[in-house]
C-alpha cells in the first residue's frame, strides 16, 4: 500500500487553547499550518478550565506582587481588545459571562491585606464595591463581608474555541491515537508517520499537546524539557429542579490565607440549568479524596462561605484533571508561558489559558528566527476534520 503524503509549512500537535490560538495566528501570518488532534478539540485542560482571564490579582493576595502577577497583568487588556473585535484575533463572537470577576470575604480582612488592596499597585486591578453598588447574591442584606471587583473577565470557553476554529477549520485534522514515528535529518524533524498509511511533512513542528507532550518527547528520545502534572479534583453542582437554578456568580472566596478557599464560576448547561464549578484550594486539596467525601466537604464549605444564601437541592459530581506544565522545583506554579526550541521542534505549554497570546508570540518569534518558506499546499482530504468536544457541564454528570 502506498503511503499518503500531507505537506505543510508548520505542523502543530494538540488542539487545546494553545494550539488553536497559535494555529490562528500563524495562518493569519500566511504560513500554511496544520493543527493535529488525536482526540477531540479542547477536551483536556482547556474545556476543564474556568475561563477566567487572570490579571494576576489571585497571585498577589499575600500582599506581594510576584513575578507571576507581573507577567500576567497585561493579559486582560490584550484579550479585551480581541473580544471587542480590534485585537490580534477577532473574538467578538465569544460569549463573555462577566467583565469583572469578584472576590469576597465573609470575615474582616487583616490590616496587612486591607492596606495592600488599597495600595497603588492593586488599585487599577481591584476595586472595593460599596454596599449600595452590590448586585445579585451579594446585594442581600445577609451578606456582611467585604467585596472587591477584579479587572478579569470570565469567558464561555466553548464559544471561544468555536471562534478560533471557524476561519481555519479545514486545517484542523484528526490524527490516529497511536504515537507517531518520526523521520529526522541532521537533527531536524522532516515528517511524522502513522504506520504505512499517512506521512505528514513540514518545515517546523510544534508540540502544544498538554499532558500528551511527555509521551511525544519520549518517542522523540528527548529527555528535556521535563513536564510536571499538578492534579485537581474539581467539583460541579447544579439544582435538581432546573426551574429553581443556582444564581450565576464568578468569584473567589477569600479566607485568612493567601489563596482563595474556593473559586466559583457558573456555566449554563444545554438545558440552561446553571452549573457551579468549584476550584481553588478545595480542588487542590481534594486530590486523592473519595468523591463522596470531597462533595460533603464542599457542601459544608458552601454553607460557611455563603451563610446568608439558602441553596436549592443540588446534584453533585467531581472532575479529575491534571494541569500539565514545564517542570519547576518543588512542583511550584510556573510564572509564564513556556517554549523550548530544539532544532525545528518547539515544545510549548501556556501554563494558563489567559497566557495563550503570550505563548503564541514566543513560538512565532522562535519560528521567525528559522528560515521558514511560506508556501502554498493543495487541500489534502486524507485525514478527517477534528471535532470540538462537548462542554464539561454536559458530560461530567453522566460519567
Ligand atoms: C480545572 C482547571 C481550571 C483552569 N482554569 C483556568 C482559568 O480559569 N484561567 C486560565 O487562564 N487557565 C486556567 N487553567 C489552565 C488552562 O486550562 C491550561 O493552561 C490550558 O488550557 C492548557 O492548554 P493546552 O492547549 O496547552 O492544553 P490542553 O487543553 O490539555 O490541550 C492539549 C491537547 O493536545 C492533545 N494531544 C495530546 N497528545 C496528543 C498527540 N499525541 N497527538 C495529537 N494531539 C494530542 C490533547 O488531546 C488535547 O486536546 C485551568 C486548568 C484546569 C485544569
Amino acid at each position: 500500500m502506498s503511503r499518503s503524503i500531507i505537506t505543510s509549512d508548520v505542523v502543530i500537535i494538540g488542539a487545546g487553547i494553545a494550539g488553536l490560538w497559535l494555529h490562528h495566528r500563524l495562518s493569519q501570518l500566511g504560513y500554511h499550518c496544520l493543527l493535529l488532534e488525536n482526540n477531540q478539540i479542547g477536551h483536556a485542560q482547556t474545556l476543564s478550565s474556568q475561563g477566567i482571564i487572570h490579571g494576576g490579582s489571585k497571585y498577589a493576595l499575600n500582599g506581594i506582587l510576584s513575578n507571576a502577577a507581573q507577567t500576567i497583568s497585561g493579559m486582560p487588556a490584550r484579550w479585551k481588545a480581541c473580544l471587542q473585535g480590534n485585537g490580534e484575533i477577532d473574538l467578538s463572537a465569544v460569549n463573555v459571562f462577566t467583565e469583572h470577576q469578584l472576590l469576597w470575604s465573609t470575615q474582616s480582612l487583616s490590616s496587612k491585606m486591607v492596606s495592600f488592596f488599597a495600595s497603588k499597585a492593586l488599585q487599577s486591578r481591584m476595586q472595593s464595591i460599596s454596599k449600595k453598588e452590590r448586585s445579585g447574591l451579594f446585594a442581600d442584606d445577609g451578606f456582611k463581608g467585604a467585596l472587591y471587583q477584579l479587572d478579569e473577565p470570565v469567558l464561555d470557553v466553548s464559544s471561544l474555541l468555536k471562534a478560533l476554529i471557524k476561519p481555519y477549520a479545514a486545517n484542523i485534522l484528526k490524527i490516529p491515537e497511536a504515537t507517531p514515528d518520526w523521520v529526522k535529518q541532521d537533527g531536524n524533524i522532516t515528517a511524522m508517520r502513522f504506520g504505512d498509511e499517512v506521512e505528514i511533512q513540514a518545515q517546523q513542528f510544534v508540540l502544544t499537546s498538554g499532558e500528551g507532550a511527555a509521551e511525544l518527547l519520549q518517542s522523540l528520545q528527548l529527555t528535556k524539557p521535563k513536564m510536571q502534572k499538578r492534579p485537581l479534583q474539581m467539583l460541579l453542582c447544579k439544582a435538581k429542579d432546573p426551574a429553581n437554578p443556582l444564581p450565576q456568580i464568578y468569584a473567589h472566596s477569600l479566607g485568612s490565607g493567601s489563596k482563595p478557599i474556593a473559586t466559583i464560576s457558573s456555566h449554563p448547561d444545554k438545558t440552561s440549568n446553571i452549573v457551579w464549578y468549584l476550584g481553588g484550594n478545595i480542588a487542590e486539596e481534594g486530590v486523592g479524596k473519595e468523591p463522596n467525601i470531597l462533595i460533603q466537604e464542599a457542601q459544608a464549605l458552601l454553607k460557611q462561605i455563603l451563610p446568608w444564601f439558602t441553596l436549592p437541592e443540588l446534584e453533585w459530581t467531581t472532575h479529575h484533571v491534571n494541569r500539565a506544565e514545564p517542570k519547576q522545583s518543588g512542583f511550584a506554579r510556573p510564572d509564564s508561558a513556556y517554549v523550548s526550541t530544539h532544532h525545528n521542534l518547539h515544545i510549548a505549554w501556556p501554563t494558563k489559558l489567559a497566557l495563550s497570546p503570550d505563548l503564541a508570540d514566543k513560538v512565532i518569534d522562535a519560528i521567525s528566527q528559522q528560515k521558514v518558506q511560506k508556501t502554498s499546499h493543495p487541500e489534502q482530504h486524507i485525514l478527517p476534520l477534528a471535532q470540538l468536544a462537548e462542554p464539561l457541564w454536559d458530560r461530567a454528570f453522566n460519567q
